[in-house]
């Protein structure tokens, strides 16, 4: 069993503030994934929990007990770097082993638990290699091995899929996704892509500058964001942003550019005018609808350049000075420069404040 909390937890560097005022709860047995940009603080965050740094200010539990000044190896938990840190000259059993040996296991018990990590891994053919005899996902699995060998509260995983190809990355992925559910334990993972934090997390921590800006499902995340920077770091290709402002045309609330007049509707119709009327409208590529023939209340636009990605075109149109991205079934047939209809689906927009970017819901 282990719940993690944190309660305003602060670390800084000399003056410098990494982590500011952190409050988390991470569920136990909950897959959590900080996400955010290079230098945001996830790792900093990880190495607190893990025991690797210590907090400035406020205090981090296990199970409601206070962890703050244990060291790392005196907490209930197991982590594994981007490095994968594998000892050369051992074998891949040497390795995924050397910490129960250095615990004084008991032999027969280290040979056990080492042979059930494999079988987990599907490396058991692979426990007398070196890892210079590895590919880098083998590798990456004997990294993987050595942190559930030992039945740990949670495990704390920093970025352990960067240094794999994309190939690679997108099959290990499932695989951590399934092995959470195989060891039932609370994972906290890091990572700056926010493609593995949609897959594989129960709840997502958006971080940036030390602060987590929003925390929770990934659904939530993506229809639901916060603020502009959660909305524009969660989906790919982005959400398009177009700054206007917010006001009620004939009984309709409407937001309106030089470019765009967007009735609001529903869930995107703020209740209440804000007192400041400039907004920005975010309008995800798949809530984009092309059309080669005029269609009431759609914008005519031109085709700046159209890119198959498969299944989908990711169709860049220029309507007066703005590029607005649509994501449209293939094929698509027009032309650059061909006169296209821009449509909005109803319900799916999202407005946030100009001046703070907060969502106005
Ligand atoms: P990345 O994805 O690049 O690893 P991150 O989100 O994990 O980034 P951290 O490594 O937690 O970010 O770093 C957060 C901030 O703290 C950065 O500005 C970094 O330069 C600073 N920092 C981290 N460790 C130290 C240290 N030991 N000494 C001084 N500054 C540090």
């Amino acid at each position: 069993m282990a719940e993690v909390r944190l309660e305003g937890v602060t670390k800084s560097f000399g003056g410098k503030v990494a982590v500011d005022n952190l409050n988390l709860t991470v569920e136990d047995q909950e897959f959590l994934t900080l996400v955010g940009p290079s230098g945001c603080g996830k790792s900093t965050t990880l190495r607190m929990i893990c025991g690797l740094e210590r907090a400035t200010e406020g205090h981090i539990f296990f199970d409601g007990k206070p962890v703050s000044w244990l060291p790392a190896n005196k907490r209930d938990v197991s982590m594994v770097f981007q490095s994968y840190a594998l000892y050369p000259h051992k074998t891949v059993r040497q390795n995924i082993g050397f910490a129960l040996k250095m615990m004084r296991v008991p032999k027969a018990t280290v040979s056990e638990q080492v042979l059930q990590a494999a079988r987990t891994l599907d490396i058991e053919d692979l426990l007398d290699r070196k890892p210079r005899e590895l590919s880098g996902g083998q590798r990456q699995r004997v990294a993987l091995g050595r942190a559930i060998v030992r039945d740990a509260g949670a495990y704390l995983l920093d970025e352990p899929l960067s240094n794999l190809d994309a190939q690679l990355r997108v099959l290990m992925r499932a695989e951590i996704k399934r092995l959470h559910v195989d060891v039932a334990r609370t994972f906290i993972y890091v990572t700056h892509d926010q493609v593995e934090a949609m897959t594989m997390s129960d709840r997502i921590a958006v971080m940036r500058d030390g602060v987590v800006q929003q925390c929770a499902t990934p659904e939530e995340i993506y229809e639901r964001p916060a603020n502009r920077f959660v909305a524009s770091f969660m989906g790919s290709p982005p959400m398009n942003f177009v700054t206007g402002e917010l006001a009620d045309a004939d009984g309709t609330r409407t937001f309106r550019s030089p470019a765009l007049t967007v009735p609001l509707t529903g869930p995107t119709s703020p209740a209440t005018l804000p007192d400041d009327p400039r907004v920005v409208l975010g309008i995800r590529p798949e809530d984009v609808t092309l059309s080669a023939a005029p269609v009431a209340g759609h914008h005519p636009g031109k085709v700046f350049v159209a890119e198959p990605l498969g299944p989908d075109v990711l169709v860049t149109v220029r309507i007066e000075g703005e590029l607005i991205k649509a994501r449209v079934p293939t094929p698509f047939r027009l032309g650059h420069d061909s006169t296209v209809y821009v449509g909005f689906t109803p319900n799916r927009l999202h407005l946030f404040a100009a001046a703070d970017g907060t969502a106005l819901h």
